[in-house]
């Protein structure tokens, strides 16, 4: 359901010191319930009409109404859907015979047991959505994540067990982070709700196989079968075995029995995404993302979540709640600083060199500069409603650079004695194991700490709650680095775009004067081919402009899609001169900056 509680009074009358002091409103409570077991199937036949059937059957043990809710969210997506959306022919029997319910808000069932003792819940739920917080079928797949379909008893707490049954085709497959009831066919168990919808599902064909990193095993469950094969396979597997250890080694340890990295490629989907789970990941890509590092950065990233917010998390969302949105300033560490730690796990894990280090972070750089002066803690609280001006995402690649900026600071203050690796520990380890999340005071205390005591307000001041841009030019030359700048002509169509959440790219903006504006390109216009560029690939920016960047005034067709149609514009290659700003060693940095740059290349500490 969702959190308001009705208190209706017109004018309510002044509270008296006791109602001050009372218990709050009564919440509406479901019936106990005991020995909760969801039955899932999906097989062919279920398939062609994407749909999961679910039996979810349990005792009840007291009196009243049995009210079952579903989700809101799924917890790291941070945006409402209510996922009662995707439910039908929802049916309560007790021995065969049908009970009646009704619904006490939009995703809340009551059910009238009328006395039984054993119960069965049964009901469809549309797998249409290809979202990784989300239920995605193929006629031979499915995808679901227990957010969508395990409703919980309401008003009951998150501490119950309860068991997951997958009926499927024999020769399917499934693969979860679930826990495995031994020699039961597909059977799986958790302790409490919030593990039972944190282990979503693949069930179908797929390709499956897993490795042992660190001594743990790292299952790899890739869909469609034979998209990620071969060569390509073994080498996605070799990356995820070389940045586990760089991430472990931050916290000193790795907090799962095992891991399963879960992905998706289809065509249909213009970019790639991934959402994170204590000992999972689903990520969804287009094929071209196969080989392409992006990939092994986004891995990073996901896996990097199950000790930065999967275990380690902001007070604001600790413990989650499924019944309504959790906003907190602090996703510029739960995401941003996960974002930091992707990059520098593959640079310490040897998938990236040096140098594609410092590309990424420039481009960084360049993406905050360019977005409307938004404060960290303001692009935080506001994604859950996707604003529209520029600072949607805008706490990745700028939360990325505070932790990056933080980084400096306290090997500078610390003569690479102490980094940002410090803060993490020290935070996972008082709080997270302590069982909670953590304050403002917890963060900015261990990070002035690590700094030797040094005081931060001022950077959290202006960086974090404030809208300043960063002081590179101190910052950078602290950890023997500077910004380089040289001028370069290139093709431009003069336009700004961003991925909508289908990942299709969409103009945002078309600049005067600009190839795109001469060619009649209008602002909401969904991009899918410049020339002969595909906009699927991710790379599609530099693909063009290397493509076409010796074809000044040549003829360039645009393929657009405008309110659901398809058309060509009629372009001309332009070229534009730009200053490009990147990243660099600088080579005369002192002997103290060269420690802090090398020690956060390497993940090291001392001299
Ligand atoms: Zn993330």
């Amino acid at each position: 359901m969702t959190g308001a509680v009705l208190l209706g009074l017109l004018s309510p009358p002044a509270l008296t010191a006791q109602q001050k002091t009372a218990a709050p409103a009564a919440v509406p409570v479901s019936a106990p319930l005991a020995n909760i077991r969801y039955e899932i199937t999906f097989d062919s036949l279920t398939a062609q009409a994407r749909t999961l059937q679910v039996a979810m059957s349990f005792d009840v043990q007291g009196p009243g109404p049995v009210l079952l809710s579903f989700p809101a969210w799924t917890p790291g997506a941070y945006e409402l859907s209510f996922f009662a959306r995707w439910v039908s022919n929802f049916a309560p029997s007790t021995a065969d015979k049908p009970l009646a319910w009704d619904k006490l808000d939009y995703d809340t069932y009551r059910v009238n047991p009328a006395g039984a003792k054993s119960v069965t819940v049964r009901f469809n739920y549309l797998a249409d959505t290809l979202d990784n917080a989300m239920a995605w079928a193929k006629p031979d797949f499915v995808l679901f994540n227990g957010t969508n379909l395990l409703p919980y008893p309401e008003g009951r707490g998150t501490n119950f067990p309860a068991t997951v049954v997958i009926k499927t085709e024999p020769s399917w497959l499934v693969a979860t982070g679930m826990q495995a009831v031994p020699q039961q066919s597909h059977t799986y168990r958790e302790n409490n709700y919030h593990d039972l919808v944190d282990k979503p599902f693949f069930v179908g064909r797929m390709d499956l196989d897993s490795t042992q990193v660190a001594g743990l095993w790292t299952r790899l469950a890739t869909y469609p079968a034979g998209a990620l094969t071969g060569q390509a396979r073994s080498e996605a597997q070799d990356e995820i075995g070389k940045m586990i250890p760089a991430e472990a080694a931050v916290f000193g340890e790795t907090p799962w029995r095992n891991y399963t990295v879960m992905m998706i490629f289809d065509s249909s989907y213009g970019g790639g995404s991934a959402l994170e789970h204590t000992n999972s990941h689903v990520g969804i890509y287009n094929p071209g993302f196969i080989g392409n590092p992006i990939l092994a950065s986004i891995t990073a990233h996901e896996i990097f979540h199950a000790w930065n917010v999967k275990r380690l998390r902001p007070a604001d969302m600790v413990p989650y709640r499924y019944d309504r949105s959790e906003p907190t300033v602090w996703l510029w560490v739960s995401e941003g600083i996960t974002d930091y730690y992707a990059d520098l796990a593959i640079l310490r894990g040897g998938i990236i060199t040096d140098q594609q280090f410092l590309t990424a972070t420039g481009e960084k750089i360049l993406k905050v500069a360019d977005a409307p002066p938004t404060a960290l803690e303001d692009a935080s609280l506001s994604t859950w409603i996707h604003p529209t001006d520029g600072s949607e995402y805008l706490y990745y690649p700028k939360g990325s650079l505070a932790g990056f900026a933080l980084d400096i600071l306290i090997r500078d203050a610390s003569d690479n004695r102490h980094s940002l690796d410090d803060v993490m520990r020290e935070l996972y380890r008082t709080t997270y194991k302590a069982g909670r999340g953590f304050t403002a005071a917890d963060w900015w205390g261990a990070v002035s700490r690590a700094a030797g005591g040094r005081s931060f307000a001022d950077f959290s001041a202006k960086y974090v709650d404030g809208r300043e841009p960063y002081p590179w030019g101190q910052l950078l030359p602290l950890a023997g680095l500077r910004i380089a700048t040289d001028t370069v002509r290139e093709a431009r169509l003069g336009i700004s775009a961003s991925q909508d959440s289908s990942g299709a790219v969409v103009i945002r903006q078309v600049l005067p004067g600009g190839a795109a504006e001469e060619a009649g390109v209008k602002p909401g216009d969904v991009l899918l081919a410049i020339g002969d560029i595909a906009i699927t690939d991710p790379e599609f920016g530099s693909k063009f402009r290397d493509r076409y960047g010796k074809d000044e005034g040549k003829p360039l067709p645009l393929q657009v899609r405008r309110n659901g149609q398809a058309m060509t514009l009629n372009g001309t290659v332009r070229l534009a001169a730009r200053t490009e700003s990147r990243l660099a060693i600088d080579s005369a940095a002192s002997p103290k900056a060269v420690r802090v740059r090398e020690g956060i290349f390497k993940g090291a500490v001392g001299e």
